[in-house]
């Protein structure tokens, strides 16, 4: 009998896993890949949307593109999810499997953060970012605030870029020197792991005359009176508010009774859950590693080198290294790279890549190899 492999999410980490699944058994596994949305968007795609640098459309990856032999895909919501059973129930069926794995990825907390539904300006959901291209094309003039609600948020850079996009945005419209811009990040730095990316960042910000506050978290927004409150009580003016509001686990996920503290726990090497056969990976899973599309690839070509073995009853694990390489926007064209290292070491490294307009390439590189892996496109 065939293996029956259950893949909840087809993000970073459920598409790079049914493809590895796809490429070493065909249709010998049984794979089926479930999500609710029509389509995939790179996260990076946001700010692209946001900055009216791409159209909404042509961000967009539909998954009637994602043809894998051996794997089912379902455009399906899952409402419940059994993982002692290994069985999820959709809005069209209930399914079970031998292997599940459950790769539903960080949602969002806007009522964490009072005043900030109401203001309606986040740019971390596609429709957010969608949302937000028109204030940001009305803006002119007066002071634009980027905000962060609570760590941990994905991809650790996205806020500093949105900073350094806007900055560009400004400039080229001709307002810059009629506004303000402030950064606010919940961390003592823009990218911990590496004090030379942040220095890099920090003299970026100050080059371009943006006020950068660390460690303070935004608390509230009051709209009526246009003012972002800190987490020390302090206020913060704005005219254009652009946040990343308070992450969570999508509610199936924590009424499964799967997520403590908030996300999955796993062995951080293996990806393996409490549960027997049931594996997390990406932004969903606690593994002490960033909640970024290439970590969560990463485990995925971990739980798929474990799956394999089983299948094939070798008896090898597959572990995840935790590492990866960001790509940060610095404006003007120019692209760093900060290559991560959570486990090799004691403490994690990043290694600091300076801006280049070669990084540029290699990062559309990093778009269109994924593109046309997963969708043929
Ligand atoms: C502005 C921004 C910039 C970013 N830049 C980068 C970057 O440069 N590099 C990088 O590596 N990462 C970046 N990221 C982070 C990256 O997008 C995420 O970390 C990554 O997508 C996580 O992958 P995942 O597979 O865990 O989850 P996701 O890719 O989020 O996939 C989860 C999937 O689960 C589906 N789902 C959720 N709930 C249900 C349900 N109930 N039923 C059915 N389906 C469901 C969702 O529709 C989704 O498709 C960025 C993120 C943002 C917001």
């Amino acid at each position: 009998m065939k293996t029956r492999v259950l893949i909840l999410g087809a993000g970073f980490g459920g598409l790079e896993l049914s493809t590895l699944l796809s490429e070493a058994f065909g249709d010998e596994v049984d794979v089926t890949l479930i999500d609710k949305n029509e389509h995939f968007i790179f996260g990076y795609s946001k700010l692209d949307v946001m900055f009216g640098l791409k159209t909404p459309e042509a961000v967009r990856l539909p998954y009637r593109n994602f043809v894998k032999t051996g794997v089912r895909f379902l455009r399906q919501t899952i409402t419940a999810i059994d993982p002692g059973a290994r069985r999820v129930t959709t809005d069209a069926g209930s399914y079970e499997a031998d292997v599940m794995v459950v790769a539903l990825g960080a949602d969002y907390d806007l009522d964490a953060t009072p005043g900030l539904s109401d203001e309606g300006s986040e740019f971390y959901s596609e429709a957010g970012a969608e949302r937000m291209r028109g204030m940001v094309h009305d803006f002119s003039k007066g002071r634009a605030v980027i905000g962060v609600s609570a760590a941990p948020y994905k991809c650790p850079p996205a806020p500093s870029e949105c900073a350094l996009l806007l900055h560009d945005h400004l400039t080229k419209k001709g307002v810059r020197g009629r506004c303000e811009i402030t950064l606010v990040l919940p961390l003592g730095s823009p990218v911990p792991p590496s004090p030379e990316t942040s220095r890099a960042l920090v003299g970026a910000f100050s080059e371009r005359g943006i006020k950068f506050v660390p460690s303070r978290r935004v608390a509230s927004l009051d709209p009526g009176r246009r003012v972002t409150v800190l987490d020390d009580g302090s206020e913060l003016p704005y005219d254009l508010f652009l946040g990343v509001p308070k992450h969570r686990a999508p509610k199936v996920v924590e009424e499964s009774g799967m997520a403590e503290d908030g996300w999955v726990p796993v062995n951080p090497r293996t990806l393996e859950t409490r549960f027997p056969g049931v594996y997390a990976v990406g932004d969903i899973a606690n593994t002490g590693t960033p909640k970024a599309g290439v970590f969560a690839e990463a485990a995925a070509r971990a739980v798929a080198a474990s799956l394999t073995a089983r299948i094939r009853g070798d008896g090898q694990s597959g572990a995840y290294t935790g590492a990866g390489s960001c790509y940060i926007e610095f404006g003007a064209g120019k692209i760093g790279r900060v290559d991560v290292d959570f486990f090799s070491g004691p403490s994690p490294r990043g290694t600091y890549h300076e801006p280049s307009v070669a990084l540029r390439s290699e990062k559309e590189h990093f778009g269109s190899s994924r593109r046309a892996r997963w969708f043929g496109l």
